[in-house]
């Protein structure tokens, strides 16, 4: 199966994405996590994320597409987090799957409202002290959501692919409504 989980920073989608790839036995790819991965390692991709990641905004298509492509096609399905985040990036999934004939199963978007996603958004900076968790920045990174990424929401929404859940709640619940958007009925 190949899904997209969907929904604004603090929504919930590495949390539940890594559960639900691990629940179905395929890979997440999360292209928040392979960023930071290269940032970490000090790579010349890393280099050229970092300066746009610290300020909230977006990793350009270009860099982003090139780094996850070749992954979009691989195995038995996947769990996509965090792409597509732009309208460009959409059309490229699209290309890569019709051009490899496989189908995009499910996209799941999660909703949460502003004021939930920036109170989590401050818990987690207070525990993880992730870099992009500062105020600024986490205000930029919700105008960019609206901005850049809900459109892709409507490019799905249109095209009658998109199941809405609800993002609120305990993690353990908003799984089983994950779940049961992907496979039809709740699982254990
Ligand atoms: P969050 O959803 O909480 O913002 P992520 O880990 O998904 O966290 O992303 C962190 C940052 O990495 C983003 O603010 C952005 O700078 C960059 N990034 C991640 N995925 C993409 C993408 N598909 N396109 C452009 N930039 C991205």
């Amino acid at each position: 199966m190949r899904i997209v989980i969907f929904g604004p920073p603090g929504a919930g989608k590495g949390t539940q994405g890594v559960r639900l790839a691990n629940a179905l036995n395929i890979s997440h790819l999360a292209t928040g996590d392979m960023l930071r991965t290269e940032v970490a390692a000090g790579s010349e991709l890393g280099k050229q994320a970092g300066q746009f990641m610290d300020r909230g905004d977006l990793v350009p298509d270009d860099v982003i597409i090139g780094m996850i492509q070749s992954h979009l096609t691989e195995g038995e399905g996947m769990v996509l987090d965090g792409f597509p985040r732009t309208l460009a990036q959409a059309s490229a999934l699209d290309e890569a799957l019709a051009g490899a004939g496989l189908p995009l199963d499910r996209s799941v978007y999660f909703k949460v409202d502003r004021k939930e996603l920036v109170k989590r958004l401050l818990n987690r900076a207070a525990e993880q002290g992730r870099s992009d968790d500062t105020p600024e920045t986490i205000n930029r990174r919700m105008d960019v959501y609206e901005e850049q990424t809900a459109p892709v929401l409507e490019y799905y929404g249109a095209a009658g692919k998109i199941i809405e859940i609800d993002g609120t709640g305990h993690p353990d619940d908003v799984f089983q409504r994950l779940l049961f958007a992907v496979n039809g009925e709740p699982e254990a």
